[in-house]
């Protein structure tokens, strides 16, 4: 069984409709696919019509920008319900942050003799819940500045670099209640991403599995040998779910293809229990995984 937990549409910053994600997830010979856009469940409604008639399971979640202690953190919640108020503001406050950032961007771009619109990245948005540094990255190249996404980030978007602009993340800890008490559960993606630093650290990440937090992404693009192996073991102490995705973008970034990176279905299968006791204990109408 080939399960791909962390993947991305043209609801946030993916490439792919939510029914050619699915459709694409299909033909790579995935049989659970995790739909997470960032901060939003605007794509799970036509997702799940399409892994119906695709005949995959589908696990709606979505990738929450949090931050703790001063760091940005994204948050895997899986099965939460979308309707829970609390979600509902949280959510909102991220995905107005985002949108707020684009002005100061562009200005901070034409202090570089680089002329983009607000026009012109809402034309790359499209229907997005809302307009971050990947698609002010595809306003670049429609415009010809750049070659890539990649380009985009490398020499302008990125920390440090003349375009970057920070944005709102919810609290960490709050964000991890708040998925819980909407019924659902929650994983740190790339917990340690490219960072050097290896942060959260162990009892960082004890304190966090205490709030509730249900596992790690341990095998992601980002994580090298090393980071896996002790990440990997830092979930083994704590009792911790260890998952796997690719953090598929469609085209939008590269070397994230669909099931480069795949969760072990007896860590789905633990994954889904603490969902479905989070259900529960929520006392919410929470979703549930579809197809399985
Ligand atoms: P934002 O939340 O608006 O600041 O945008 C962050 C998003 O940019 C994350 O979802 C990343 O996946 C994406 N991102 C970061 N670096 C790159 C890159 N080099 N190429 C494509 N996407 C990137
Ligand atoms: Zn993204
Ligand atoms: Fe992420
Ligand atoms: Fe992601």
């Amino acid at each position: 069984m080939r399960v791909d937990l962390h993947t991305h549409t043209r609801a946030s910053d993916g490439t792919q409709s939510p029914v050619e994600l699915v459709e694409a997830a299909a033909a790579a010979g995935i049989d659970v696919l995790g739909l997470t856009d960032h901060d939003t469940a605007d794509g799970w409604a036509a997702a799940e019509r399409a892994a119906d008639a695709a005949g995959i399971a589908l696990v709606r979640g979505m990738e929450i920008s949090t931050r703790l202690d001063g760091r940005g953190v994204h948050l895997l919640a899986y099965l939460p319900d979308p309707t829970y108020p609390p979600l509902v503001a949280l959510l909102d406050k991220v995905l107005e942050g985002r949108n707020d950032r684009v002005p100061a961007v562009l200005e901070r771009l034409r202090a570089v003799g680089i002329d983009l619109t607000e026009e012109d990245v809402a034309r790359v948005s499209g229907d997005a819940a809302a307009s971050g540094r990947p698609h002010i990255a595809d306003a670049l190249v429609a415009r010809g500045v750049v070659r890539d996404r990649d380009e985009a980030f490398a020499r302008l978007l990125n920390p440090g670099m003349p375009g970057y602009v920070d944005r709102y993340a919810a609290p960490l800890r709050e964000t991890i209640e708040v998925v819980t008490a909407a019924g659902g559960v929650t994983v740190i993606a790339h917990a340690w991403g490219r960072r050097t630093l290896r942060v959260p650290d162990a009892e960082a990440i004890a304190e966090l599995a205490d709030l509730g937090l249900a596992g790690l992404e341990v095998d992601h693009q980002d994580h090298d040998a090393r980071a896996r192996t002790e990440l990997r073991s830092i979930a083994r102490d704590l009792d911790l779910v260890v998952t796997g995705s690719s953090d598929h973008h469609g085209t939008g970034k590269v070397g994230h293809d669909l099931a480069c990176n795949t969760t072990d279905p007896e860590e789905l299968e633990r994954l889904l229990a603490l969902a479905a006791d989070a259900r529960r204990a929520a006392g919410r109408d929470a979703p549930e995984p579809l197809g399985l």
